[in-house]
């Protein structure tokens, strides 16, 4: 039988996201921002063009769409994002990040802590890293039934066609390269 070892990994994981907690802090303060508007707008950096709503960012952070609504509204107004209609349906609003937007991503995330440490170590222990915290969180995500939002080409309704395009079959649009490695709150995990 696996010995559970549920405490000393919650410790872990607990210290390890003070840290980040603690150096991200640092640079919003120095930004004007809060922890939720950091959030969001990194979710924004870099999930597709099914995601970028509104509703994408409530059920990305866990909150109620009033709330979201609220955060997304200060973060226009300082000019992190703009809304952009959707080009089918005039009703869906998609929300990009502005220039000042990107900068601010750019100078915060990944955190310094992290990016010094992960320096020092060789590419397969981060290899290794990587693939156990993904089995962690989809665990997690499913024991609490979560949407999954993961890496678009990890999806069991992405395909490749016989001319190479990417194309999901859920949609049936065709997908561009850079959309295959951003994250999508419609994934689904092949069975
Ligand atoms: S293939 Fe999956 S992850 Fe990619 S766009 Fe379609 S539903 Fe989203």
């Amino acid at each position: 039988m696996v010995e559970m070892k549920t405490d000393e990994i919650y410790q872990y994981l607990e210290r390890i996201a003070n840290l980040l907690r603690t150096d991200t802090r640092r640079s919003m303060v120095e930004k004007g921002l809060q922890p939720v508007q950091l959030e969001a707008l990194h979710y924004l950096s870099h999930c597709n063009r099914y995601s970028d709503t509104p509703a994408g960012v409530a059920d990305y952070l866990g909150l109620t769409k009033g709330t979201v609504s609220q955060t997304l509204g200060l973060m226009e107004n300082i000019g992190m994002i703009e809304k952009l209609p959707d080009y089918k349906d005039r009703r869906v609003v998609h929300l990009q990040l502005t220039a000042r937007g990107r900068k601010v991503i750019a100078e915060t995330i990944p955190p310094k802590s992290l990016q010094l440490a992960l320096d020092q170590m060789p590419g397969v222990e981060q290899d290794s890293i990587l693939d156990v915290l993904d089995k962690l969180l989809r665990a997690m995500q499913v024991a609490n039934q979560l949407r999954t939002f993961g890496v678009c080409k990890t999806c069991r309704h992405h395909r490749i066609e016989m001319d190479g395009r990417h194309r999901c079959a859920l949609t049936g649009e065709f997908l561009e390269n850079v959309d295959i490695d951003k994250i999508c709150r419609e994934h689904e995990v092949p069975v």
